[in-house]
């Protein structure tokens, strides 16, 4: 298993390379995220051991679970729907959640910010596939969203997050990442690059596609750590 994780991150890492230098971009400005979710401890340690120290978690307890057991020079970030009630099991240790998805969490999540003294950096999550299944703030309310956030106390707005559409259709994966990168570039214009630096997006299926459109941070599980069971 170890031997697997290896090698796909080997294979990772030439395909990560590859869609940089077809795009004219350097590796160093693409982030990978491993993507841990659903994979017990003993599994996520084989990727620390390979080199990763950047994973991601969609579950609250799962991620604290987790964090307890492996070592703590991890960079753990947050990339699920969060719950207000659960935002206790993700703070402190997310060091980034990409999923901020609603003003009511993103108050909550300031509330709690403040109470716990914390800085929290954050993305906001928007849908750019119009899926009904998907979490997110739609294209054209990113821009109030944003500034509405941005003036919430003890958040540090990053960037902003989608997940692609699932299809295989290239070209309308390809849309999608396009939208998410000109909705930054607009708030860009308003509110700079350190509050805009962030573009997460890519997956497993989707990644190369992503880096070509400008992906700062890609998140894979699957290309990893092989299917995830049910
Ligand atoms: C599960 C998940 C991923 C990773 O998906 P893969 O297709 O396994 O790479 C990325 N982002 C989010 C938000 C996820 O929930």
């Amino acid at each position: 298993m170890i031997d697997t994780i290896r090698q796909n991150i080997r294979d990772i890492e030439i395909r990560i390379s590859k869609a940089c230098e077809r795009s004219g971009r350097k590796r160093e400005d693409v982030t990978l995220i491993a993507v841990s979710k659903t994979f017990p401890a003993e599994i996520v340690r084989q990727a620390y051991d390979a080199g990763l120290r950047i994973f991601g978690e969609n579950r609250p307890q799962e991620l604290r679970e987790k964090s307890q057991l492996l070592p703590d020079d991890i960079e753990w970030h947050f990339i699920g729907h969060l719950q207000t009630n659960k935002i206790k099991y993700v703070l402190p240790t997310a060091r980034l959640i990409h999923s901020v998805d609603s003003l009511h969490l993103a108050q909550a999540l300031s509330e709690f910010a403040q109470k716990k003294n914390l800085h929290v950096p954050i993305l906001l999550e928007v849908n750019t596939s119009g899926e009904a299944s998907k979490f997110g703030f739609k294209p054209e309310e990113t821009a109030q969203a944003f500034s509405q956030i941005n003036a919430l106390p003890h958040l540090e707005l990053r960037g902003l997050m989608t997940i692609g559409p699932l299809t295989d259709n290239v070209d309308r994966i390809r849309q999608a990442f396009r939208e998410l990168r000109a909705l930054r570039d607009d708030v860009r214009k308003q509110w700079g690059e350190e509050k805009t630096a962030i573009l997460s997006m890519g997956m497993s299926g989707d990644f190369e596609i992503a880096i070509e459109e400008g992906a700062t941070h890609i998140r894979l599980g699957t290309a990893i750590f092989g299917k995830r069971g049910k």
